[in-house]
């Protein structure tokens, strides 16, 4: 029996960008021709993806690093390097992804959209992209871009209208193979249901709804105590439930002892939970033998707590029709179900700015650094003397020099940036 798993941490990484690549046309007979290095492809991007077939994150207890791959470097004559292939990652739908330290909901994969999780690096520029009027041999290129590392913390909520909540055993699985299409397992022994299972309740043409089995919830599933804990977490956005129950006691428990139990397990595990609305669903009554008492006694406690009341005989399908042109009702009057919203951004996406420099004065010596400078310094190739130019163009137009005048600077004064050091010349 595969065994449910509805929470993974994962760790995804997408491709870096392929090098810019530098290079010059040659010929046969021709002297030096110009800079004909090709553009890096850039890195593959991590992608999430709904996928119907699953049910389970068991997969991800198995493999937890995804890693997709880098872009291929430029090449000569033009030659852009190949894209890296995109990583897809199914997961059942309405899996929830969360930043793992924050705990910040990412994206919540409830419709068809692919997601883009990581993207990849892009590819760097070849030395084409650099030859001007006055430097007609750029000797250098740009890196490709890194790609993005994030630890993920995937987080099953199932997306239904409909939940069935009540004790094991009470027939909320019998209901859903009545209803649907959907072939849940049926046994009289306790925890038969490991996996939910999800059906499609046809009510006409165009009218539908999902209906979710989830194991049965046992007393103390809020604090933990059994499966029902974790199981509870896929009926938090349902719509509306059905709260069954069995009318006739026929495990020698009490209906009303029942109902109060499951909706105390409700409300332990949240406010929202208890107060979702409900249809107290009184089943087995064909082992009733017509005697009404234990039903109306079930009406009376729905009635009490607001929610609505329905009989029927799952086995049977006494009462399961009316049953779902009930729900079907109920629902048009419902909100749609919850998606949660993005909270996270993460860290990589965020473009790097002049603003992310930093500035050190110690004695003499002035360090300058920052992701900022990192990037355009892992652009540069200083042995080449173009290259340094270019840096120096870049630093200029960012106010880094301006800046180290105004902390006082002096020719003459070390200056530390990035990995480099020189001295300073007005
Ligand atoms: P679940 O644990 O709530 O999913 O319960 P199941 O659907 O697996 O049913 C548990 C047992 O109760 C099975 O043996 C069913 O055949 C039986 N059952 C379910 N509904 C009815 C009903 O309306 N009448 C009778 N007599 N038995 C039922
Ligand atoms: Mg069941």
């Amino acid at each position: 029996m595969p065994q449910f798993i509805d929470t993974a941490k994962i760790w995804i990484r997408s491709g870096r960008g392929g090098d810019g690549k530098v290079s010059f046309h040659r010929e046969k007979y021709i002297a030096s021709g110009g800079p004909d290095g090709g553009d890096g492809g850039r890195g593959g991007s991590v992608i999430f993806q709904v996928d119907d077939n699953l049910s389970t994150l068991m997969d991800f207890r198995y493999k937890k690093k995804y890693t997709a791959p880098a872009g291929e470097p430029g090449g000569s004559r033009r030659c852009t390097g190949k894209d890296g292939r995109d990583l897809i990652i199914r997961v059942p739908r309405g899996t929830i992804l969360r930043d793992a330290n924050s705990g910040q909901v990412i994206h919540d994969l409830s419709d068809n959209e692919p997601f883009v999780a990581a993207r990849g690096g892009k590819g760097g520029w070849g030395n084409t992209h650099f030859a001007t009027p006055t430097r007609q041999a750029p000797r250098f290129a740009k890196p490709g871009l890194p790609g993005q590392e994030l630890e993920i913390r995937l987080e099953l909520k199932l997306l239904a209208d409909v939940g069935l909540v009540g004790f094991p055993n009470v027939g909320k699985s019998t209901l859903l193979s009545m209803a649907s299409a959907a072939r849940p397992k049926i046994a009289n022994y306790h925890f038969t249901t490991l996996v939910p299972n999800l059906g499609v309740v046809s009510i006409g043409e165009g009218e539908s709804f999902v209906m979710a089995d989830i194991p049965g919830i046992i007393e103390g599933a809020s604090q933990g105590a059994g499966l029902g804990h974790a199981f509870l977490r896929h009926i938090d956005r349902c719509r509306l439930l059905l709260h069954i129950v069995d009318a006739a006691g026929s495990e020698g428990r009490d209906p009303i002892d029942d109902l109060e139990k499951i909706n105390s397990e409700l409300g332990q595990y949240s406010i929202d939970l208890e107060k979702r609305p409900q249809i107290v669903v009184a089943n087995k009554m064909d082992l009733l033998g017509g005697e009404r008492a234990p039903l109306d006694a079930i009406r009376k406690w729905a009635d009490e707590h607001g929610f609505a009341y329905a009989e029927m005989s799952a086995a049977t399908g006494q009462g399961v029709r009316e049953l779902m042109q009930q729900t079907w009702h109920a629902l048009e009057q419902l909100p749609p179900v919850i998606v949660y919203e993005p909270e996270f951004v993460p860290e990589e996406a965020k473009p790097v700015t002049e603003a992310d420099i930093d500035y050190v004065k110690q004695d003499d010596c002035y360090i300058v650094s920052g992701a900022w400078i990192d990037r355009v310094c892992s652009s540069v190739n200083f042995d080449d003397y173009e290259s340094r130019q270019y840096l120096d163009r870049r630093l200029r137009a960012a106010g880094v020099f301006d800046r180290l005048e105004e902390m006082g600077i002096q020719d003459g004064d070390l200056v530390v940036l990035g990995e480099m050091e020189f001295e300073y010349e007005h």
